[in-house]
């Protein structure tokens, strides 16, 4: 069996090795137009700031190892520019020596993954807009960045590349201006979530613009003019560019290979694409989304790897299907994780779903390991459910420590079919440097099932603006002196049983205490005496203070 595979780097490489321990004798040829196989796409960013000061650190595997070790012909500089599927043959362009020579296959692979976009507006050819996709845009930004006089870089993109790009710039001590044309960064978070990592951004000296797209860009003397469709126009030294990726997918299009509406291959759970002799994985390709069983196209590395290793297997035979992926990802943004796994609530109401109806949420403020113990820090977690069959659709985490452990937890119990309340069985490593005895997945569990009994509810990050509600502060006194929240009423939470009819009946009541917990208490104290519009504030003050 000879195989061939378009693409060297995640998708292609992992199938290649796969493949080579499943078959000793096939004939495997991996196709890369680039310099580089099996590099780091991933860290890419941090070399820009010196985390990774070494290029090499980048290079996971060579041709020459992946000869010697797996007996896989590695081209290099080798272009696919056509496939002819009646023939089986790949024509290759070999860049260097400027040769085009026909590669014939019995099974193709394609991994071409994707290409970052790049709007037709004008000016965008310039020299000084660089995006990071390969190891040489990686080089030629750092050198620019230690060898030009560049002072201020204007990163276009909000996304996590943006942000690591921002994080790297800013620790080779540049001026970073991030601009993102949605109100919001990070997409696959939910728009409170994201602002905290806008605060940390700004934290750090980021200048951030939202609601503000690029028009057009124009070389100047030493530099570029970034204009804004709000009229606004800066000079940079560098332009990165980071505004999302698309599917590597003309070379299958040109081949006759089914696309899906937003340009991915289609395959089928095998990987198999539309011609039986050819399958495809990683970037390029469209998936099923685990959890809504709809077809999405989902660029991250974790799936790629894993569809490039079972392509290999079926194609040596083993029936392995692909279960769709779930979106789960985590980005460093100064002292911030930011995580998320399957849906956010944006995407669960675009297709129409309403919370309260369809899905509902909890959204808690706690501490990564036992309070008692020094070095403990906050993080938000945001889960949503289903109302239907009480399954876990979603999940947001941002916080200083134990983000990825909660979000990966959450993660795999999604996977594995998960409801909101199995969050509360699970039984997780505790002492008191890591965790506490109710882990924080433990309470979204208690939490959430809290929800479903009706014995708690969420208001949303935004109610006090939105809503007519009388907003009942339960903290101390001393707590509301040092931060208060506007128009709210104050009755600490020891006193509100004799206090009570302070409290207007009749009217929606939002209970806010510091992160949620004596909120909580107070909500289930005014249930009981008959209030029955009752919200918690969650995250309580320092999550209306974090979003305000
Ligand atoms: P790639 O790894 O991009 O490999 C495709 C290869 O195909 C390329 O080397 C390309 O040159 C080659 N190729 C294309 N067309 C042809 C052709 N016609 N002939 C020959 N060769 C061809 N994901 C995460 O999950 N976590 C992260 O932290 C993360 N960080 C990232 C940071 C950056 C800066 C970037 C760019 C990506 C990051 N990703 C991250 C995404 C992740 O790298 C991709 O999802 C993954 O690499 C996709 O794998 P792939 O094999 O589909 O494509």
């Amino acid at each position: 069996m000879k195989v061939v595979i378009i693409g060297g780097v995640a998708g292609g490489a992992s199938c290649a090795a796969r493949l080579r321990r499943l078959d000793e004798n096939a004939e495997i040829i991996i196709l890369e137009k680039g310099n580089y196989i099996s590099f780091a796409n991933c860290g890419l960013p941090y070399h820009v700031g010196g985390v990774i000061p070494s290029r090499s650190s980048l290079l996971l595997q060579t041709p020459e190892v992946m000869k010697a070790r797996f007996n896989i012909d590695v081209r290099v500089n080798h272009e696919a520019v056509n496939i002819d599927r009646e023939r089986k043959c790949v024509t290759v362009s070999s860049l260097k020596e400027g040769k085009t020579y026909e590669e014939s296959y019995d099974v193709l692979v394609i991994a071409t993954g994707s290409s970052p976009v790049r709007p037709n507006i004008e000016g965008i050819d310039s020299e000084r807009i660089k995006t990071v996709t390969t190891v040489d845009d990686t080089v030629r930004i750092r050198e620019m960045v230690e060898e030009e006089e560049i002072e201020k870089v204007c990163v276009i993109g909000g996304g996590f590349i943006g942000l690591e790009m921002t994080e790297n710039l800013v620790a080779a001590g540049k001026k970073v201006t991030l601009v993102e044309a949605s109100d919001q960064l990070m997409n696959n978070l939910d728009k409170e979530m994201s602002l905290i990592v806008l605060k940390e951004v700004k934290k750090n000296g980021v200048e951030v613009i939202l609601n503000d797209a690029v028009s057009a860009f124009e070389d100047v003397k030493e530099g570029i003019s970034v204009k804004l469709s709000s009229g606004k126009e800066e000079k940079y030294g560098l332009v990165i560019l980071a505004i999302g990726v698309r599917p590597n997918s003309a070379l299958a299009k040109k081949a006759g290979l089914a696309l899906g509406d937003r340009g991915g291959i289609v395959t089928d759970e095998h990987m198999r694409t539309s011609d039986p002799s050819i399958y495809a994985a990683g970037d390029a390709v469209e998936v099923k989304d685990f959890v809504s069983g709809e077809k999405t196209i989902i660029p991250l590395a974790s799936p790629a790897n894993k569809q490039g290793r079972l392509a290999a297997d079926n194609i040596a035979g083993f029936e392995e299907v692909y279960q769709g992926s779930q979106g789960t990802s985590i980005a460093k943004i100064f002292s911030l994780s930011a995580a998320s796994t399957g849906h956010n609530e944006k995407q669960l109401c675009r297709k129409g779903l309403v919370r309260g109806r369809d899905y509902e949420m909890v959204t808690i403020s706690q501490s990564s390991h036992a309070g008692y113990y020094p070095g403990g820090k906050p993080m938000m977690i945001k889960v949503l459910f289903s109302l239907e069959d009480e399954k876990i659709l979603g999940a947001q985490i941002v916080g200083e420590d134990g983000v990825d452990k909660r979000n990966d937890v959450i993660a795999t119990a999604m996977r594995l079919g998960a409801s909101i309340r199995d969050l509360k069985e699970l039984e997780l490593s505790y002492a008191p440097p890591f965790s506490s005895a109710k882990d924080p997945v433990n309470m979204a569990g208690f939490c959430g099932e809290n929800v479903l009994r009706k014995q708690a509810s969420f208001a949303d990050y935004d109610v006090l603006e939105k809503e007519d509600v009388f907003c009942l502060d339960v903290r101390e006194k001393g707590e509301v002196e040092a931060y208060a929240i506007p128009n709210a009423f104050n009755i600490p939470l020891g006193q509100l049983r004799e206090r009570i009819k302070e409290v207007p009946e009749g009217r929606k009541i939002v209970v806010m205490c510091a992160a949620g917990v004596r909120a909580h208490t107070a909500s289930r104290i005014l249930y009981n005496h008959g209030y029955q519009d009752v919200r918690i504030y969650p995250g309580g003050a320092r999550f209306y203070r974090l979003t305000h």
